[in-house]
C-alpha cells in the first residue's frame, strides 16, 4: 500500500506516523507514505496557495490549480488514477467497513484541506471519495488523514505482528469487544473473572460472546441492528433486553 498526502503541511503527516506500528511497517516496506507539500506547486511569484472566496465571507481558500498540480505528479509517478480522498466534515462517516474496504487498494490519495476548505471546481475534478472522521469541524485534514491512515494499515498484510492483529475486535460481526484483563489475578481487591482462569477455552469463548453482546447493548445498541448472531446469542439478548426494560421503569 503506497498513501500520499497532499498537504500544506507534510511535516505534520510524516512525524505524526513515523512512529510505532505504523513507523516499523514503513521501515519494513509494507506501507510507503509520501507526503507532498502542495505549496511547491503554487505558480504564485510569493508561493501562495490560497486567496479569498468568491462572493465574499469569512477566511481564505485553498486554490485550484496547485492541488491539481500536486495530484497530476502523483498519477504520472503510479501511471493509473487513483482512489482520492478529500478529509470533509461534509463526508461519509468513516467506520470500520470502509477501513476494510480501502485496505485493498494499491495507492490512496488523502487529499487536506486548510482554512475554509478547497476550490469546488478541483475538487470535481479529482475526488472519488468524500470522507469525514466525525460530527465536529477541525483546522485541517491532516490528523483526519492520519486517524485512517492507522486504521487501514491495521488491516493490510503484514503490517500487524500475530500477537497484534487480534482474532475479535470491536465492529467484528457489529459487536463491541469484550472486556480484557491482565496480570495480576487480583487488583485493588478486584478479581478477574474466574472463567478466564479456568484455561477451559469454550467456556472462555462463550463469556467473551455474551459480554461483547451485553457491552453493545450498554454502549451501542445500534450497532445490534446488524448484528451476526447466532440462535443462541439472539435469545441471550432478548433476555439482557428484558432485564434492562424491566430495571428501567
Ligand atoms: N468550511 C468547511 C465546512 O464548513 O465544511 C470546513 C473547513 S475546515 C475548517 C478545514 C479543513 O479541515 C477541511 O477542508 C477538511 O480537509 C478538514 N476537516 C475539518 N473537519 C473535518 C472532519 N470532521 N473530517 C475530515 N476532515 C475535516
Amino acid at each position: 500500500m503506497h498513501y500520499h498526502v497532499l498537504t500544506l503541511f507534510p511535516e505534520m503527516i510524516t512525524g505524526g506516523l513515523g512512529t510505532s506500528i505504523i513507523g516499523r511497517a514503513m521501515e519494513q516496506g509494507i506501507i510507503e507514505l509520501t507526503a507532498t507539500n502542495i505549496r511547491d506547486y503554487s505558480t504564485n511569484k510569493h508561493m501562495k496557495v490560497d486567496d479569498y472566496p468568491y462572493g465574499g465571507g469569512a477566511g481564505m481558500v485553498m486554490q485550484a490549480e496547485p492541488v491539481y498540480g500536486a495530484y497530476c505528479d502523483v498519477v504520472k509517478k503510479i501511471g493509473y488514477k487513483p482512489r482520492v480522498i478529500y478529509l470533509t466534515p461534509q463526508g461519509k462517516v468513516f467506520n470500520q467497513s470502509m477501513v476494510e474496504e480501502l485496505a485493498k487498494e494499491k495507492d490512496l490519495v488523502f487529499l487536506c484541506g486548510h482554512y475554509e476548505g478547497i476550490d469546488e471546481r478541483v475538487l470535481e475534478e479529482i475526488v472519488t471519495d468524500y470522507v469525514s472522521i466525525g460530527d465536529y469541524v477541525l483546522t485541517g485534514g491532516e490528523l483526519p488523514s492520519m486517524v485512517m491512515i492507522d486504521a487501514i494499515s491495521r488491516f493490510v498484510p503484514g503490517v500487524l505482528s500475530n500477537e497484534e492483529s487480534a482474532q475479535f475486535e470491536s465492529f467484528q460481526d457489529n459487536l463491541l469487544e469484550y472486556p480484557q484483563y491482565s496480570r495480576p489475578a487480583e487488583w485493588m481487591g478486584k478479581r478477574v473473572p474466574e472463567v478466564l482462569l479456568s484455561g477451559h477455552h469454550a467456556n472462555i469463548e462463550k463469556w467473551r460472546r455474551e459480554q461483547s453482546i451485553q457491552r453493545t447493548l450498554e454502549r451501542r445498541p445500534e450497532l445490534l441492528e446488524n448484528a451476526v448472531l447466532s440462535k443462541k446469542e439472539k435469545n441471550y439478548l432478548e433476555k439482557l433486553k428484558k432485564e434492562k426494560y424491566s430495571h428501567e421503569c
